[in-house]
């Protein structure tokens, strides 16, 4: 009788590798539904909020984003010069204090300010992420130096 115990158990064994293995096939030639993170990444969808970005030369200095900012996240200081042309002197993130709410660049009239597509925003000292400073181009650098995989 133990005999035919052992058979059917070994034939429910081999039954179920079986069964396993055909879901295995079934899949195997299917287009892969995962990326090869972080070699392959997903592009973000059009409405991602990453990092608040500038562009320094469309920013006509009217302090619209600085009253919106729920948290004071940005601060931004000018001069009037002797030709009465404003010139930019501080713009800072300060990225610790954002929600990422978005408002800064809807009210934005030139498009100036931002949210940009990064999301691999890796770092060990919260002091890395205050007084960011917007007017340099390479603002997020430190973060790439930090994490090799991010790039903006
Ligand atoms: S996204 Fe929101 S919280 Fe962040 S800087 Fe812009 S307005 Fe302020
Ligand atoms: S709202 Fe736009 S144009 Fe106005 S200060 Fe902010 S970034 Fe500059």
């Amino acid at each position: 009788m133990a005999i035919f115990l052992y058979i059917k158990k070994f034939f429910i064994s081999v039954y179920s590798i079986f069964l396993g293995f055909r879901v295995t096939l079934k899949n195997m030639f299917k287009k892969s539904v995962t990326l090869d993170y972080p070699l392959v990444k997903q592009p973000m969808k059009e409405r991602f909020r990453g990092m608040v970005d500038l562009i320094p030369p469309d920013c006509v200095i009217c302090y619209q984003c600085i009253r919106v900012c729920p948290t004071a996240a940005l601060e931004l200081a000018h001069v009037t010069k002797e030709d009465k042309k404003k010139e930019i002197t501080k713009f800072v993130f300060n990225a610790e204090f954002c929600c990422f709410c978005g408002l800064c660049e809807e009210i934005c009239p030139t498009d100036a300010i931002y949210l940009n597509k990064m999301y691999e925003v890796v770092y060990f000292d919260h002091q890395d992420m205050l007084s960011i400073d917007l007017m340099k181009a390479d603002k997020y650098k430190f973060l790439n130096e930090k994490n090799p995989s991010c790039k903006i």
